[in-house]
């Protein structure tokens, strides 16, 4: 079983019903003690949402891959609940076909009752989505990330200063604490 279609097992697993902390499994706390394990492999997978926790990093083999290892969201209970609730309005089969595209517009519905990422050109900007509700200053240049994301996995990832120019999906680049990014010029902005 490959992860996507692990994360799909988890999340229809999870409509049956929440499994709590999984005290059984050898890794168990993978993010804090208590956590709620009912969706361990993210339908959500790569969301490019740095509030969440995630970020970008590149693998032993030199690959670009989303880590998830500080990302609690997930699996706090209350999350998982909300999850499954807006997830229940759709036919599993409409799920199981539907691509990344379908899942950030609900990620972005969950989180922020709406999508607010757009099509810009060629790419799907996240920049709204990763940036809303953070203190943010303009800067006079900067480059942000265009990835591309095939079969819910990283393909590409690279840096840009126009947006024109992007074909993925934008997002800012993540320095520290803050958020390098691109929305009607640059901005630096504080997470
Ligand atoms: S950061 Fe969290 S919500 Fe995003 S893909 Fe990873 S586990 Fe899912």
């Amino acid at each position: 079983m490959n992860p996507r279609e692990r994360a799909l097992v988890d999340l229809f697993a999870a409509m049956e019903g929440l499994a709590g902390p999984a005290f059984e499994c050898t890794y168990y706390p993978c993010h804090f003690d208590g956590q709620d394990c009912s969706i361990c492999y993210c339908p959500f997978y790569p969301c490019l949402l740095y509030r969440l926790g995630g970020e970008i990093i590149v693998s032993s083999d030199g690959r670009y891959v989303w880590s998830c290892r500080n990302c609690h969201w997930i699996h706090e209970k209350e999350n998982v609940e909300e999850v499954l609730a807006y997830f229940s309005a759709f036919p599993r089969q409409l799920l199981v076909e539907a691509d990344w595209s379908f899942f950030t517009k609900s990620l972005q519905e969950i989180l922020f009752g709406e999508e607010i990422g757009f099509e810009n050109g060629r790419a799907y900007d996240l920049t709204p989505a990763n940036i809303q509700g953070f203190e943010c200053e303009p800067l006079a240049e900067g480059e942000f990330l265009d990835v591309t994301i095939e079969n819910f996995s990283i393909t590409s990832v690279k840096r840009l200063s126009n947006p024109e120019e992007a074909e993925g999906v934008i997002i800012p680049e993540k320095s520290g604490r803050n958020l390098i990014g691109y929305l009607d010029g640059f901005v630096k902005c504080r997470f």
